[in-house]
């Protein structure tokens, strides 16, 4: 290698201005757009009503006292297992839809997609389509260029702020939030998390764009871990395509291929790839260029799906004059849809199994007994009482695997073992003593018993009483 012709270790990155293109793929990427942007949007205001001890939003992740409301399901700390299993189940979700629709999800529901489209599409109306786009941001910085991208980037602004103050009315209750936003009176957080969304709804869907998908997302690299030769993959059918070269109205098509190398599929690619170079790690399965070349094919009366959704399997028989079909069972989408059964019915039995009373007992440490001056052994405990109902209830609790024990409840007031209050939707704590007349030779395993004042609820804890060091 010559002085004069040095490896380049880096290359600037091409800005993409993707070309706008109508058909079915990018109706139904509008279709999607609308649903998923409408469902982020409205969700914080719906309702749900819980009683009157409860919050009524119907989605709604309650940090302050540690628990998450879905609908009807209701998450404290301890069930933090449900949030685990509803992950899990969301994550086989994807790699079965993966596993059969390829990269499905990067093309039409990511997040980052959604907004990025979103955002070509404000820079679209604004600057115009690709060739004013390019034009205008090779051009001379004039006023009609500062202001269009001016009016671009406070647009782009203004949906990072949306984006931003919508994510925040998960965490409070929405209407009081807004009300509060429009007094200018919230707290420094949610002002942190609303500046800081904001500047990363911008950056990401704004300038980062495709490059997020290419270098930053790990689902993008790991996917294809779930990809098969039986994969719904975006393809370029060679065979038909090539020789491929320029064609003019009246052109015979003898000796060549249908490929009219008009480069459509290009120009609207998001991610600026040739998918007639063959399926790339880049390619994030979004259908605009088969949109773009059938545009292209009905232009010149050839059939459709030069470039298509279509598997390895299929495009290869279909070489060989075969016709292999789209193969769903496979021992892969078996093993995934088994997997989501195990864990969806988990799910299910745990959610009908909740239980809306939970008794924890925690056996003090120092000391672990004292003999009483009459001869009587008494423990220490500290009792947690989870009252998961949206009523204010009073429990009862008893002791059982000890003869003639005695609860003593350590708190001020007239509060014994039978009349333990407990507030809607909270944590009861309280300290209490057990003693009993037993030999100090002896330690062994107690039951508490907790029963509501209505004896619908009841929760039951082992624990031990101890009468001896080193038991
Ligand atoms: S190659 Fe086609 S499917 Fe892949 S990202 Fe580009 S336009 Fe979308
Ligand atoms: S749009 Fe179709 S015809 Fe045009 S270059 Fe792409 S594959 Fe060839």
């Amino acid at each position: 290698m010559s002085n004069e012709d040095p490896i380049k270790l880096f290359v600037k990155q091409e800005k993409i201005y993707p070309k706008s293109v109508s058909g079915r793929y990018r109706r139904l990427k509008w279709i999607v757009i609308l649903v998923t942007l409408s469902i982020y949007y409205l969700t914080p205001f719906l309702r749900w009503n819980r009683g009157e001890n409860a919050p009524d939003q119907a989605v709604l992740i309650d940090l302050v006292n540690a628990k998450a409301y879905f609908f009807w399901i209701e998450i404290w700390p301890q069930e933090v297992y449900i949030l685990t299993g509803v992950l899990i189940l969301a994550a086989i979700t994807m790699f079965i839809a993966t596993s059969l629709f390829g990269r499905i999800w990067c093309g039409y529901l990511c997040f980052q997609t959604v907004w990025c489209d979103l955002f070509v599409w404000v820079e679209r109306v604004i600057q115009g389509d690709r060739n004013a786009r390019k034009k205008l941001h090779e051009g001379k910085w004039t006023f009609n260029k500062i202001s269009k991208i001016l009016i671009t980037h406070i647009i782009w602004l203004i949906i990072g702020f949306l984006t931003a103050g919508a994510f925040v009315l998960y965490f409070n209750d929405a209407p009081t939030l807004i009300h509060n936003m429009l007094q200018f009176d919230v707290s420094e957080t949610v002002l942190i998390f609303v500046a800081s969304l904001t500047i990363s709804t911008y950056v990401m869907a704004g300038f980062a764009k495709e490059q997020v998908c290419a270098h930053m997302c790990p689902y993008a690299r790991f996917q294809s871990a779930m990809f098969d030769r039986d994969t719904l993959i975006i393809g370029y059918d060679e065979r038909r395509g090539e020789a491929r070269g320029k064609h003019k109205r009246g052109d015979s098509w003898e000796g060549r291929g249908a490929c009219i190398d008009c480069s459509a599929c290009v120009q609207v690619c998001p991610v600026g790839i040739d998918i007639r170079n063959g399926l790339q790690m880049e390619c994030i399965a979004c259908g605009l260029c088969i949109d773009a070349c059938n545009n292209i094919m009905d232009k010149v009366d050839l059939p459709r799906g030069l470039i298509r959704y279509d598997t390895v399997n299929h495009m290869e028989s279909a070489v060989k004059g075969g016709h292999e079909k789209f193969n769903i069972l496979r021992i892969r989408t078996i093993y995934y849809a088994l997997i989501l059964a195990i864990v969806g019915g988990s799910l299910i039995f745990a959610l009908a199994n909740r239980t809306l009373l939970e008794l924890h007992v925690l056996h003090d440490r120092n000391p672990l007994f004292v003999q009483l001056s009459s001869g009587e052994i008494r423990n220490g405990y500290t009792i947690k009482i989870l009252n998961k109902t949206h009523e204010n209830r009073i429990y009862k609790l008893s002791v059982s695997g000890i003869d003639g024990a005695q609860i003593e409840v350590k708190s001020a007031g007239d509060v014994n073992a039978d009349n333990l209050y407990v507030a809607a939707d909270s944590v009861g704590t309280y300290h209490i003593f057990i003693s009993a007349d037993v030999s100090p030779s002896n330690s062994r395993d107690i039951m508490f018993n907790l029963v509501d004042s209505t004896e619908k609820f009841s929760s039951d804890y082992k624990s031990i009483f101890i009468s001896k060091k080193g038991r």
